[in-house]
């Protein structure tokens, strides 16, 4: 078999790790299989990285910033390959750009657009381990790009699908997929298997455990995921098209993003265009706006509010400035100290009551709902940063997640 697997940050953090990752790919290797694997930073290393240019200056070069940003990865092939190498067989590390991943000219989240498969084929041809940074591309002006904050995860899917690999195996610090984040909720409970959609909305709405985009992937290719541990071997989490155990479940989890700021525009002009022109603008400067509530219109005016992450507030509100003498609004808020809490589930659609639990739920813990959001299969609010772990608890528990056999049903 053709085998793909990623290791997180956590799973490589120190010398011991990468040796004990070293052992789990070798062991796979010395069974007959072709081996391919991909690997993050080592622990906070990204985050260190982006410490110390922030030490420089608040508003560094997103070029510079991906050239700084994919050093982290090339360090912990190094040390794989070498830890690797040291066990016996013939490996090769390759960076991103080395590995023919090409990307979008997008600095901070390129999209991959291609991938020149042909180096992998020979290495894996010639009985070769290889070793893959996660994370990083080129895009067409030879430059180096990042794919966005957890972004490992889609490098080794893209490649599975590129190589056309048997397998693609996701390792990192838990046991797999759970109901919600099992750091903040003890008694989460951990999914034998989950279907594309319903991961991709709980990686869209903060479950770190996949990178969102790693997920659209696997769905388009039909690359069944298998999410596990690399410090033990229970068996983990697939995330495939079908799932038979959990398909009827309302609710299939909870989820958290705190990487959200909350702007409000006042006193928009009521008019045709208005809301146009302010997400153009917006969307001009690349600027991803997610939740958007306009407020009903009062005196020929609206206030219209919207979420963005975290690291585009600060452009966020210097557009913000432009749009409003544009459209000749009267003033703006914004508030950094938010979080989004959404209850996820492909059942929800055609269930009614879920809402109602939800905002239930909440009002009994006394936490202030700011903005609602909601489609087929979700429920978000936005609510105060430092309330984010309570909420979690209490709708995880409201809709019986811990129990494999709820049916949390509202009726
Ligand atoms: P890696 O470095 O291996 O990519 P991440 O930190 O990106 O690891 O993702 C794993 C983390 O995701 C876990 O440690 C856990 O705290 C968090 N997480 C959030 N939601 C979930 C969930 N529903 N199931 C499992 N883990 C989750
Ligand atoms: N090292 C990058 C990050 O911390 C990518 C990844 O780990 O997937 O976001
Ligand atoms: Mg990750």
């Amino acid at each position: 078999m053709l085998i793909v697997q990623k290791y997180g940050g956590t799973s490589v953090g120190d010398a011991g790790r990468i040796k004990n990752v070293a052992r789990r790919v070798v062991n796979k290797y010395r069974e007959g299989h072709q081996m391919m694997v991909v690997v993050s930073a080592m622990g906070d290393t990204t985050d260190d990285l982006i410490k110390l240019a922030r030490e420089i200056t608040n508003n560094p070069s997103p070029r510079e910033m991906d050239m700084l940003m994919s050093t982290g990865e090339q360090v912990s092939i190094a040390l794989l390959a070498i830890a690797i190498k040291s066990l016996g067989p013939d490996v090769v590390s390759l960076t991103g750009p080395q590995a023919g991943i090409k990307t979008e000219s997008i600095h901070s989240r390129a999209r991959i657009t291609d991938i020149d498969n042909s180096r992998l084929i020979a290495e894996l041809e010639a009985g070769k381990i290889i070793v893959v940074a996660g994370f990083q591309g080129l895009c067409d002006s030879g430059d180096i790009t990042t794919l966005g904050r957890g972004g490992s995860d889609t490098t080794a899917v893209a490649l599975a699908a590129a190589v056309k690999a048997d397998m693609c195996e996701i390792y990192t610090d838990v046991d797999g997929v759970y109901t919600t984040d099992p750091r903040v909720v003890p008694d989460a409970r951990k999914l034998d298997s989950i279907t594309y959609d319903e991961m991709l909305e709980l990686a869209h709405l903060g479950a770190a455990v996949l990178h969102p985009r790693a997920v659209e992937c696997a769905k388009i290719y039909n690359i069944p995921l298998h999410v596990r541990c690399s410090f033990n071997d229970n068996p983990g989490t697939i995330v495939k098209e079908e799932c038979d155990m959990e398909k009827n479940l309302i609710v299939t989890g909870v989820t958290c993003n705190k990487n959200v700021a909350k702007l409000g525009i006042f006193g928009v002009p009521d008019q045709p265009g208005v809301a146009y022109m302010v997400f153009k603008m917006l969307a001009d400067r690349n600027i991803s706006v997610d939740m958007i509530v306009q407020s009903s219109m009062r005196d020929g005016v609206n206030d219209i509010s919207f979420t963005v992450s975290q690291d585009e507030l600060r452009k966020s509100l210097e557009t913000i400035e432009e749009i409003i003498k544009v459209v000749g609004a009267t003033g703006y808020t914004h508030n950094a100290h938010v979080a989004m809490v959404s209850v996820v589930g492909a059942g929800m659609n055609g269930n009614p009551g879920v809402a109602a639990m939800t905002f239930g739920a909440l009002a009994d813990e006394e936490i202030n709902i700011d903005m609602i959001s909601t489609s087929d299969i979700k429920i978000s609010c936005i609510i105060k940063n430092g309330e984010a772990e309570k909420a979690m608890n209490v709708l995880h528990r409201r809709f019986a997640l811990a129990e494999a056999t709820n049916c949390n049903c509202c009726a």
